[in-house]
């Protein structure tokens, strides 16, 4: 068995980006009306011809602390509350779970309309798992989820920008990060952590950002690791999410977002969700 120490030591070497927002940003520290105040002032000094002119114009430059803070974004309207976003995920589910899934193709209608924009009420952050389409389990349509997905379920830089676009442009209410039983990037990352096993190149750079999740699952010493494992991952996906950027803390914070972790269970085909 690897030991922890190896593992947090490998971890710590191997900076992969995929790891890199986890460590969290939190929101933008408003600096911008400090610069611009010296900028201004600066300004003045070079361009002032003596020293009455200088003091005049100084005195004309409005006090930083008298600048109003720029106003919240406001992002487009939703059409859904989180809440009400989370309960058409379940319903999905329960209707796909009972095997009556409703999905038809949309009508050459219903994509030209799409063609005119986007309003997705939820974004599936998962795995790349054929079995596991977030259209297919959530009984969804074209327009209604943006789904980011990597084998494993964990967010990159890339994955992390796209999550937030869709927050913040496309005015999503929910995130859900949904893992899966039997996953096979996770067993990777189960089987280098307890096996020694080595994965190549990519490989490798895939099941990093999983290894801290199976340690930590390893830790509840639980009778499936692999279970545990997926479970553990996804729910720490999620809570680095909740700091991972400004905007999405923000919108937290004004309860126009949720974050959520879910777990989908192959054999059944029903999603658990987990506050
Ligand atoms: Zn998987």
């Amino acid at each position: 068995m690897v030991s922890r120490r190896m593992l947090l030591g490998a971890l710590a070497g191997l900076a992969a980006p995929a790891l890199a927002f986890a460590e969290g940003e939190g929101p933008a520290k408003p600096s911008i009306l400090t610069k611009k105040g010296r900028r201004t002032r600066a300004a003045l000094k070079h361009q002032a011809g003596d020293k009455a002119a200088l003091d005049k114009a100084l005195a004309s430059v409005k006090p930083m602390e008298a600048e109003a803070p720029p106003p919240p974004p406001e992002g487009p309207p939703q059409a859904v509350t989180p809440d009400e976003a989370l309960g058409r995920l379940k319903q999905g589910n329960a209707i796909f779970a009972r095997g009556g899934a409703s999905i038809a193709l949309p009508s050459l209608a219903r994509i030209a309309d799409l063609s005119k924009g986007q309003a997705p009420f939820a974004v599936i952050v998962g795995c790349s798992d054929s079995r596991v389409g977030p259209e297919l389990i959530f009984d969804c349509n074209l327009g209604e989820l943006f789904v980011v997905r990597v084998a494993g379920s964990t967010v990159s830089r890339e994955g992390l920008g796209s999550i937030v676009y869709a927050v913040e442009h496309l005015g999503a209410p929910l995130i859900v990060v949904l893992g899966h039983a039997q996953c096979g990037a996770v067993g990777a990352a189960v089987d280098v952590a307890t096996k020694h096993a080595e994965l190549h190149g990519p490989l490798h750079e895939m099941i990093l950002p999983i290894l801290p999740a199976v340690i930590e699952a390893e830790d509840q010493h639980p009778s499936d690791l692999l279970d545990a494992a997926v479970r553990q991952n996804v729910r720490d996906v999620a809570r680095r999410l909740k700091t991972a950027d400004g905007v999405l803390a923000e919108k937290l914070s004004q309860r126009r977002l949720k974050i959520v972790s879910a777990y989908y269970d192959l054999t059944t085909g029903v999603v658990a969700f987990e506050a």
